[in-house]
């Protein structure tokens, strides 16, 4: 079965082919700039080079033709004709309280999603119309929605409700919600594998590092704490976002610099995290080149992105009582060791122990951790999109 992985920002559409006999990606590539000048598709078909599709790409559904029409092209396509593509896979990034699971998508499951515009009104809109595209273009295939937040429906209220007064849950749904759970799925069932144990028997910490970033609590194959929340600004510091901090300073800030609400989020979301205290990026290759070279606010900047990890995988240590394994995962996780190391200084308290030697690897499966420590330390490269195509197809064979 081949099934198209769909995942739509708000002026970009990401997208792979997967045929799921094999898990093989045939094609994959991503549509930039829609509805802004310079619109364009970078698409790669398997064992091919790039090509770029430069069109003028008013909206979604322009984009997604265009697609439609490269994975069917004489030379840059790996399809027949559209009757190759079986279902479709989509991402969503808010389910709320809705979903613990993904689904596939009929009409009760859109007014679920468009109900959950309130609590994600970035992300669930575009999400929206890259799925209401596919419905036009493809009417026939059966789609699921698949999404970021249902692995962490499983997390307790003791962990998820606020110390706030309780009619804003109730009125509001303000709640931790959690979000990269796709991504913390496929690395516990990956690291289970790697371990050669079932997920049941295992208690996992995993470290999705990226441009945005959370750690997840996992018990048996089952989140029971992360550390984002209501919004994926909570927790770590982040690329551009500032994560845990005083809710004090809020006011404080938008009275002291005469912010409006629009701007004082705007400040939190995009300009804080490690480019806030750099003042320089919020790429880390960027962070560790300057700290070599001598950038003092850049090193400051790392020491602070990585003591915050490290003080999560300590409070989800207590909540998990035995760690099996700790996971680092995504561009910053997979790609740089000098930051896993620096996050696993002086944890073997915790029974953390990284081996050097091993822990020298970059984007591929590996474990680093010594022969002796207790808890074991894997690098796992994530692929949300795997785990939504195999969903999808669990769900369409159902
Ligand atoms: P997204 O959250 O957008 O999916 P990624 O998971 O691709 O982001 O992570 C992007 C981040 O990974 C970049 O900001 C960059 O800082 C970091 N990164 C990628 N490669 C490396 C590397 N070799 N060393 C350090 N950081 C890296």
């Amino acid at each position: 079965m081949n099934v198209l992985v769909i995942n739509c920002g708000s002026s970009s559409l990401k997208y792979q082919l997967i045929d799921m006999k094999n898990e093989e990606v045939l094609a994959k590539g991503l549509v930039e700039r829609i509805g802004i000048e310079g619109s364009r598709i970078k698409h790669t078909a398997t064992g091919k080079d790039q090509v770029i599709i430069e069109d003028t790409i008013q909206d979604h559904r322009r984009g997604l033709e265009l697609v439609l029409n490269a994975l069917v092209d004489k030379e840059y396509g790996v399809i027949d004709s559209l009757e190759d593509i079986e279902a479709v896979g989509h991402r969503v990034v808010h389910g709320g309280e809705e979903f613990s699971d993904s689904v596939i998508i009929d009409d009760k499951v859109m007014e679920a999603i468009e109900a959950c515009v309130e609590l994600a009104p970035l992300h669930n809109p575009p999400n929206i119309i890259g799925i209401e595209a596919c419905k036009e273009l493809m009417p026939n295939v059966p789609m699921v929605a698949v999404f970021d937040t249902a692995f962490h429906q499983t997390i307790p209220a003791e962990n998820y409700i606020y110390p706030l007064p309780y009619e804003y849950y109730e009125k509001y749904g303000i709640r931790k919600y959690g979000f990269h759970g796709t991504s913390h799925k496929y690395v516990t069932l990956k690291a289970a594998e790697m371990l050669g144990k079932s997920v049941e028997e295992l208690n996992i910490i995993t470290c999705h590092l990226g441009n945005g970033s959370s750690v997840c609590a996992i018990k048996g194959g089952k989140s029971v704490d992360t550390s984002m929340g209501f919004t994926p600004l909570e927790g770590l510091a982040m690329g551009t976002r500032c994560g845990d901090i005083d809710p004090a300073i809020i006011p404080f800030i938008m009275e002291k610099e005469n912010l409006s609400f629009q701007e004082v989020n705007n400040l939190l979301n995009k300009k804080s995290g490690v480019l806030g205290i750099s003042g320089l990026s919020s790429d880390f290759r960027d962070l560790e080149d300057a700290a070599t070279n001598g950038d003092e606010r850049a090193e400051l900047a790392l020491k602070v992105f990585c003591n915050r990890v490290k003080e999560y995988i300590g409070a989800y240590s207590a909540v998990l009582c035995n760690v099996d394994a700790l996971v680092f995962t995504a561009g910053i996780g997979e790609n740089s060791s000098t930051i896993r190391e620096k996050i696993c200084e002086g944890l073997e308290c915790i029974n953390i122990r990284l081996d050097i030697e091993l822990n020298k690897v970059r984007g591929k499966e590996a474990i680093v951790s010594s022969e002796d420590s207790q808890v074991k330390v894997l690098v796992i490269p994530t692929n949300e999109e795997l785990m939504i195509a195999r969903d999808t197809v669990n769900l369409v064979r159902k």
